[in-house]
């Protein structure tokens, strides 16, 4: 069984990940495992950037490969704001709902709602470093609906469903998402590498 570090300490992330990546001989070992109090600036100025100084990190200091993956939501009529600062497009230690409502806000009365999630998934090891990306279109709604999910998810509403991210069953989710898509092809370079046990 191949041993690779996932450089985030977001539970979710982790189980998302065993889900597409189990039927590869590979154990995923959470990074605070590892280094308990592991923690890092996100200096970079694209998803690209920020995932690889997360997984160059990880993979340095607990000599073993590893996955890290950054995500952001592009508005189209904001000229791609907030971007890779969506996690804190309302301020440092803001809650999801702050983010949500300063995008509602944002984009009162604003006709065109475009907008992308996109993912960059990356992997490091001392043999290879490899990045992928995912994406998915859709629209921001007006008003939030729905309760599952996290983020942006009840203002998200995919080109290919009716209902908003936060509508969706996770098995849905992980069939369509941004991070989903990345992560499939993570796991087709990780096969081409040979980097699953
Ligand atoms: P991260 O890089 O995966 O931590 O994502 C950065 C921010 O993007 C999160 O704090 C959320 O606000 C937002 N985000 C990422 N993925 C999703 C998603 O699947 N749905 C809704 N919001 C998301």
């Amino acid at each position: 069984m191949k041993r690779i570090v996932l450089a985030s300490g977001n539970r979710d992330k982790l189980r998302e990940l065993q889900y597409l990546l189990r039927d590869l001989q590979i154990e995923i070992i959470p990074v605070h495992d590892l280094i308990p109090d592991w923690s890092i600036e996100e200096t970079g100025i694209s998803l690209e950037e920020n995932a690889f100084i997360k997984a160059r990190d990880a993979a340095e200091r607990t000599h073993l490969p590893a996955i890290a993956d950054d995500t952001g939501l592009f508005v189209d009529v904001l000229g791609g704001a907030p971007g890779i600062y969506a996690a804190r497009f309302a301020g440092t230690d803001c809650s999801y709902e702050n983010n949500v409502n300063k995008l509602l806000r944002t984009m009162l009365c604003e006709e065109n709602r475009r907008a992308a999630f996109r993912t960059s998934a990356v992997l490091v090891s001392p043999e290879v470093e490899f990045s992928v990306t995912g994406e998915i279109t859709g629209v921001i709604i007006e008003k939030p609906d729905g309760e599952e999910g996290f983020g942006y998810d009840p203002v998200f509403l995919p080109d290919e469903l009716d209902y908003t991210f936060a509508r969706c069953s996770s098995e849905d989710k992980h069939r369509i998402s941004h991070r989903a898509r990345a992560i499939a092809k993570l796991r087709e370079k990780l096969v081409s590498h040979k980097i699953h046990g």
